[in-house]
This record gives C-alpha cells, sequence and structure tokens, in this order.
C-alpha cells in the first residue's frame, strides 16, 4: 500500500484522539481534534458504534500512522516481537520505538515523525559517523546518532536545533547539545515510552 500523502490531520479525526503528527501546530488550539471537529464524511445521525474488530483495527491503524509505517513493515515489526521473549506488546513499541527516524525525533531534532524521516531519506543523519538514509533502521544500545558535519553546519539545522532541548528526553536517550547528537543508552522499557496505544487490541487483532 502506498504512503498516505493527504491531510494528516484528517488521520487524527477518523482516529478520533490526537495522533501529533504536525510538530507545534498540535500543541495550539488550532489543533482540528482540539476544535472538536466531527470525523470526516461522517454525519452525526450515521455515527456506528464500533465491533471488538472494528476498534482492534482503529488502534493497529493508529499505531501504523503514528510511527508512519506501512501496513507490511508494521506486520514483519509484529512478527518479530512475537519471536522475542516478553510481552508481545511491549516488544511491539519497542521495535517501533528504535526506528532511526523515530530516534530523530525523540531527541527533538525534529518536529515530527515526517519531518525526521525526510532528514534520514536526504543523508543528513549518521550512526556511529556513518550515514544511514533508511528511516527505518533499528538502532541499538550504545549506538550514537548526529547529523553528517555538513548538515550541522547549515543555517536550516542551526535553527531547528536551537534552543534544545525543548520537549523531555525519554530515560533510554542520552543528549550532547554540544556535539548535537544523542546516545542510546539501553533498549526502550514500556515505562519510559511515551504512548497513548493500546497494544492489548493489536495484539488481540492479529491472534485471531
Ligand atoms: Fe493531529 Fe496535530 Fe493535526 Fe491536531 S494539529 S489534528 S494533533 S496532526
Amino acid at each position: 500500500m502506498a504512503r498516505y500523502t493527504g491531510p494528516v490531520c484528517r488521520l487524527c479525526r477518523r482516529a478520533g484522539d490526537k495522533l501529533f503528527l504536525k510538530g507545534e501546530r498540535c500543541l495550539t488550539p488550532r489543533c482540528a481534534v482540539e476544535r472538536r471537529r466531527r470525523p470526516p464524511g461522517v454525519h452525526l445521525q450515521s455515527r456506528r458504534r464500533l465491533s471488538d474488530y472494528g476498534i482492534q483495527l482503529r488502534e493497529k491503524r493508529k499505531a501504523r500512522v503514528v510511527y508512519g509505517v506501512l501496513e507490511r513493515q508494521f506486520r514483519k515489526n509484529f512478527e518479530s516481537a512475537q519471536r522475542n521473549p516478553g510481552a508481545t506488546g511491549q516488544m511491539l513499541i519497542q521495535f517501533l520505538e528504535r526506528r532511526l527516524d523515530n530516534v530523530i525525533f525523540r531527541l527533538d531534532f525534529a518536529e515530527s515523525r515526517s519531518q525526521a524521516r525526510q532528514f534520514v531519506l536526504h543523508g543528513h543523519i549518521t550512526v556511529d559517523g556513518r550515514k544511514v538514509d533508511i528511516p527505518s533502521y533499528s538502532v541499538k544500545p550504545g549506538e550514537v546518532v548526529g547529523w553528517k558535519p555538513a548538515s550541522q553546519d547549515s543555517e536550516f539545522v542551526k535553527t531547528m536545533v536551537a534552543g534544545m532541548p525543548r520537549k523531555a528526553l525519554p530515560g533510554w536517550l542520552g543528549l550532547d547539545t554540544g556535539t548535537l547528537s544523542g546516545t542510546v543508552l539501553h533498549l526502550p522499557e514500556a515505562a519510559e515510552v511515551e504512548s497513548t496505544i493500546e497494544t492489548r487490541l493489536i495484539v488481540e487483532l492479529y491472534s485471531k
């Protein structure tokens, strides 16, 4: 399935939840969910109560939208999570959190995961000093994520990272504002991940 390129606020309204896909705007009253719009194409009299299956499907879609993952990739992440010891839902979130584009977003190098994805795809990001242009690259403990030297000197990046850190850093990541790099301290634990995704529903969906 192709990547969604339409208005992203529509995805939040459809999910009935704020998915924080637009950076700063999501924290302002201009957010479409804050303005309590109805889901697109749905009128009050025609709103239906979702079945259990519909609720599970909606949660999986929400997780995919939040992390910007296509169906096939998401399924692969789920299967990897199943093969690992530990709670599958927790492992799934861990796999998604370890994506390079998510790490860039968590380090506050980008306003949103989609912007982080662009930075990675355009070759601005390095891991242990080597350029990595694969947004789904899974970071490992001890790895250092940073900017390519030429990118770090650009006005755009200087503006982007001015005033860092602007948001709380998860406990599994360390940030060096001097070198503008982040270190993966350890694998993300459930308590360290800020997420509204109910992974139990996704596990139930794939268990059918
Ligand atoms: Fe979602 Fe952000 Fe748009 Fe609000 S502003 S609807 S949180 S993408």
